[in-house]
This record gives structure tokens, C-alpha cells and sequence, in this order.
């Protein structure tokens, strides 16, 4: 069978061979990308589109597990500030959302983003970012009991996407003008709209695909208001060692929602699908 599970913290039980900075016992967080390392995308430093790129979980054997085999260059220390739980929370969901905002929108102090679904992993880590960079947050959400929510994390106006009309709560938010950057994991219709919700010269970063993998795109928009589309997938292995500084520092806050026994697994996933959580959901051996 296979064994599900991306984002892995532990402590190293056993190393092969080979060169390595890592010893038994040790605590370490998981890097989840395997790439090649000859392919032309690794030779130009651009591992996350490796030809035979992978993820921990997906196309190897991953973490819903007491044990797993990873490579030692995808392990970095994990420090005692940062507990496991908090550190399984960071991979995927800050890991992205630093490499869309921070590398792919060039995100700049005092530009507007709008974050999608702000109770997600990828939505909580978005707006703590764009809040680290000095960016203003407008942020989306589902229920109103996640309103408070998306305010604690440093969102300056939230929208329930289920009453209200994002882009018009946007235009208003920004006199008219449409936000900077948006960061899109949802897909279909809400990715139409967040190209409405652009000002000129804006970017929108795709991230994810929560509800549908196609989307369609007025055209016009794109063109005469020179927007540009990017789409993005993880980070490098160093981005993720400056993430690591800035949680063990406290200015970056992993949200975890809540943890499950291993046993209790298929109840974890269940959880997220009905859409019950505010940030990460951990299974713990
Ligand atoms: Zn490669």
C-alpha cells in the first residue's frame, strides 16, 4: 500500500553510508521535493521543476508512519525552539507561500495582497508573510467564526467568500485601485475573479487547485492591464532553513488546528475535506 503523509519532523533513527552532518537522535524537519540533480532544470538551480521532480508522501512512501526513508541531503536540523508539531505544520504551506510571495510577486513593503482562504495552511503562512514583508493583507473566508482568525494572523480586512463579493470588498479596500498580488490556490471561478481584483501591472501567483484544476481568464484583463500570471510549486532547501530562523525567532507562527493519532488518520484527511480547520491538521505516531 501506499504510505500518504509530505510534510515529516522526527528524529533520525538510522543513516546509511556516505557523507552526512547528521547523527542518530538527532531532531530534523524534512525537505519534501526530490529532484535529480542532472536534468537541465537542476543544472540551472531550479530543482522545484526537476523533469523527474517528487514529492515525500506522493510519489515516495511519506509520513502517516512510525518510520520513513528519505535522502540525508533532504534533512535539516530541526532547533529545539521549534517543536515537531509546529514543524510539520511549515514544509508545504510557508515553504510556498514565501517562494510566491517573496521570490515569484517580488513582494514590496506597503503593496497590497489578497490571500484566499485564509483558514488553510497555505492561506495562514500567505498572510504572515505579506505582514513580515510589510505588505497589507485582504483576505478571504468561508465561515465568519474564521473572521477573528485571519485578523489575529495580521489581515487587515477579511471577507466571508460565501456573502460577500471579493472584488468588490477589494476595490473598496483599495479605493478602486485592485490589489498588487494575489495568491490563488482555488481555482475555477475564484481564479477568474482574482484577476478582476488586480490593479495594473498586478500579479497573480498560483499556488494549488483546492476545488478545481481549471480556471478561465477574461483575456482583456490580462492584456490591457499588463497582469502578469505566474504559477509556482514549494521552495528551495535554503528558503526553508531561513523559514526555520524566522519561526525559532517567533516572528513566523506555524497554525495548527488540531493533531490526530496515527490510527486516526483517514479522520485527519476527513477533517480537512469538510473544510473544518483553521491551519495545519498533524497525525502524530
Ligand atoms: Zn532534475
Amino acid at each position: 500500500p501506499h504510505v500518504n503523509g509530505c510534510e515529516v519532523t522526527g528524529t533520525i533513527e538510522s543513516l546509511d553510508r556516505g557523507p552526512s552532518a547528521l547523527v542518530p537522535g538527532q531532531r530534523v524537519i524534512v525537505f519534501p521535493g526530490f529532484s535529480c540533480g542532472i536534468c537541465e532544470f537542476c543544472q540551472r538551480g531550479e530543482r522545484t521543476v526537476c523533469l523527474r521532480y517528487g514529492y515525500l508522501g506522493a510519489h515516495k512512501d511519506g509520513g502517516y508512519a512510525e518510520l520513513v526513508r528519505v535522502p540525508a541531503a533532504n534533512c535539516l536540523p530541526l532547533p529545539e525552539a521549534i517543536s515537531f508539531e509546529a514543524g510539520a505544520a511549515l514544509p508545504l504551506a510557508f515553504l510556498t507561500s514565501w517562494h510566491a510571495l517573496l521570490v515569484k510577486a517580488e513582494l514590496k513593503p506597503g503593496q497590497t495582497v489578497l490571500v484566499h482562504a485564509a483558514g488553510s495552511g497555505v492561506g495562514s503562512a500567505a498572510i504572515q508573510i505579506a505582514r513580515l514583508t510589510g505588505a497589507r493583507v485582504i483576505a478571504t473566508v468561508g465561515s465568519d467564526d474564521k473572521i477573528e482568525f485571519a485578523k489575529s494572523l495580521g489581515a487587515e480586512r477579511v471577507v466571508n467568500y460565501r456573502t460577500q463579493d471579493f472584488v468588490e470588498e477589494t476595490k473598496q479596500w483599495t479605493n478602486k485601485r485592485g490589489v498588487d498580488v494575489v495568491v490563488e490556490h482555488i481555482g475555477g471561478a475564484t481564479l477568474e475573479r482574482s484577476t478582476y481584483a488586480l490593479t495594473r501591472l498586478g500579479t497573480l501567483v498560483s499556488i494549488g487547485s483546492h476545488d478545481t484544476h481549471w480556471g478561465r481568464l477574461d483575456l482583456r484583463h490580462v492584456y490591457s492591464k499588463n497582469l502578469r500570471i505566474l504559477g509556482t510549486n514549494l521552495g528551495s532547501i535554503l528558503e526553508l532553513r531561513t523559514l526555520l530562523d524566522y519561526v525559532a525567532a517567533g516572528r513566523l507562527r506555524p497554525v495548527i488546528d488540531r493533531a490526530f493519532p496515527l490510527k486516526d488518520g483517514r479522520a485527519a484527511v476527513q477533517h480537512v475535506l469538510d473544510r473544518r480547520n483553521k491551519g495545519k491538521v498533524l497525525v502524530i505516531p
